[in-house]
């Protein structure tokens, strides 16, 4: 009897017209208003808000920051950044695994930036899929990976990497103990993207992120 072959079923989702038109509106806005808007995404507990936890005390006295973060429940997320004192919004999303570009421009509503705000940090759920395919106007969108994710990663889901400007390794002090090398991420990383510019990170060491900060031009 012959084996039944696996079949690869593609499913290309519907974009919505309607956000494009948003998208336009939130990247006049902040251009409009002088300000810069930089995007994290990765699955859950792949290190967002360590991460831009430490971005945020390494550039709060530099610049007029503030924090928008995506998730379904919950302000946990804002909270923490609230207490290093810049203004921080909770958008939650209800059952929505995404953000869209109307939740960036109603948060960027209420951010009221006649404060000077030149700087926005965003947040997105986590989630290594829709938000990859629906955009909500940022500047630039930098993806993170944790090695404990593991390399396949970079290969299941391709969208993450190809609809990105910058690739983050985070975590890099965990991966002494882990089966995978830093090589083999850097290589995951390569073929999913070999345009993209690769940072390894450790939010815990430091390790990187002036190298980030560098590649962002902030
Ligand atoms: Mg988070
Ligand atoms: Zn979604």
């Amino acid at each position: 009897m012959k084996m039944s072959k696996v079949e690869v079923v593609k499913t290309k989702r519907k974009v919505l017209e309607k956000n494009e038109e948003i998208v336009k509106e939130n990247k006049n806005f902040l251009k409009n208003h002088g300000i810069k808007a930089i995007e994290f995404l990765g699955g859950p507990g792949s290190g967002k808000t360590w991460l831009i936890n430490v971005l945020v005390k390494k550039l709060k006295d530099e610049y007029n920051l503030a924090y928008i973060g995506g998730d379904i429940a919950g302000q946990h997320d804002a909270e923490l950044i609230s207490k290093l004192d810049v203004p921080a919004i909770q958008i939650n999303t209800g059952g929505m695994c995404h953000l869209q570009g109307f939740h960036f421009r109603d948060a960027l509503k209420k951010l009221n930036p006649d404060e000077n705000t030149d700087l926005i940090i965003v947040e997105n759920v986590g989630n290594l899929i829709c938000p990859f395919q629906l955009k909500i106007g940022s500047d630039k969108r930098v993806v993170l990976i944790d090695p404990n994710e593991g390399k396949e990663k970079f290969e299941k889901y391709p969208t993450a990497f190809l609809n990105s400007d910058l690739i983050v390794i985070s975590k890099i002090d965990l991966l002494p103990a882990l089966d995978v090398t830093l090589d083999e991420m850097l290589e995951g990383a390569e073929k999913a993207n070999p345009k993209l510019q690769v940072v390894p990170t450790s939010a815990k060491t430091g390790e990187g992120l002036e190298e980030l900060i560098n590649i962002l031009g902030l």
